[in-house]
């Protein structure tokens, strides 16, 4: 059976670019048969707000989006990364790093493009026998990177097309757990997609140079039969070029809710920047009924605050 996911991260409130996002993914499921799993991407301790996950939920149901299976907490999951990491360290495809630690956060975290990240130069590759030895060395325990092998990996994106990536070159060796053991997103979301039974992810195109490391994970996971396909969509940026955030003004789906906006107005806002024309309002029946795949815009869709307050 096709499997999707909705997979917030709780590091904040919904805001208009995720609820874009996460729509597309409800329309394609629901158009397609596809199974929606709701999975909260909650590991990443020092960036998740509190109660965030439940903020999420209630932006979800109160845009229209529902779900089969979950919500999933990947806080509840910490063993089955373990024992994936411990599969990549046995195997000798994963090694001890112990570098800076803002490096290996920041390696860490779900990436966005924007944030440059500068390819790792394999510092700690071969430099240590085991685990033990790195601690040793550092005095302190070491985060574990997995080693990327040379050559090209690609992937046909059904949005964006051909991707191919040399992945030495283009993404370098890549943090799988940070040094307290937490396991980093690239670990987690291919463990969980392939436990979940994922075939379709659709997410926001700065998570596209994410793909080709999460191949070479299901790879070296003995998972290749279970590498999905791939729709990363373009982002709503603000006017300045940038992804959406804060800096572009309050966008977050609570506070037009909490204003009283009603959820098919807002849909309806959405709806335009995906090739739907929605008029001033729209229902999910009539969203669902004119979605299409083909009409979503290929270039990134820049949001501005007009002076009523809308896109
Ligand atoms: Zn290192």
């Amino acid at each position: 059976m096709p499997v999707t996911r909705l997979a917030p991260s709780p590091t904040g409130a919904l805001h208009l670019g995720n609820a874009r996002t996460f729509l597309i993914n409800w329309l394609m499921a629901r158009q397609n048969g596809w199974k929606i799993v709701l999975r909260i991407e909650d590991i990443d301790g020092p960036r998740i707000k509190n109660s965030a996950d439940r903020l999420a939920i209630e932006d979800l149901r109160w845009l229209g989006i529902d779900w089969d299976e979950g919500p999933i907490y990947q806080t509840a999951r910490a063993d089955v990364y373990r024992q994936a990491l411990d599969q990549l360290i046995a195997g000798g495809v994963a090694y001890p790093c112990v570098c800076s630690r803002k490096e290996i956060e920041l390696a860490a975290s779900a990436p966005h493009a924007e944030d440059g990240a500068a390819v790792y130069p394999g510092t700690c590759r071969g430099k240590f026998k085991s685990i033990a030895e790195a601690t040793a060395f550092s005095g302190k325990p070491p985060a574990i990177r997995f080693q990327v092998p040379r050559g090209v990996v690609s992937f046909t994106d059904h949005v964006v097309g051909p991707q191919p990536y040399d992945v030495q070159k283009d993404l370098g060796d890549f943090v799988i757990a940070k040094a307290d053991g937490t396991p980093a997103y690239q670990l987690a979301v291919v463990v969980d997609d392939a436990a979940m039974g994922v075939t379709h992810v659709v997410r926001g195109d700065d998570l596209l140079d994410s793909t080709p490391r999460q191949i070479l994970l299901y790879r070296a996971l003995g998972l290749e039969a279970m590498i999905p396909a791939y729709y990363h969509l373009p982002l709503v940026i603000g006017p300045d070029g940038r992804r959406l955030a804060k800096r572009h003004g309050d966008t977050r789906l609570a506070t037009y809710r909490a204003a009283g906006m009603p959820a098919d107005r807002l849909r309806a806002m959405i709806a335009r920047w995906m090739g739907v024309n929605a008029g001033e309002s729209i229902s999910m029946a009539e969203l669902l009924a004119a979605f299409k795949l083909e009409n979503v815009p290929r270039e990134k869709i820049v949001w501005s605050l007009s002076p009523e307050g809308r896109g």
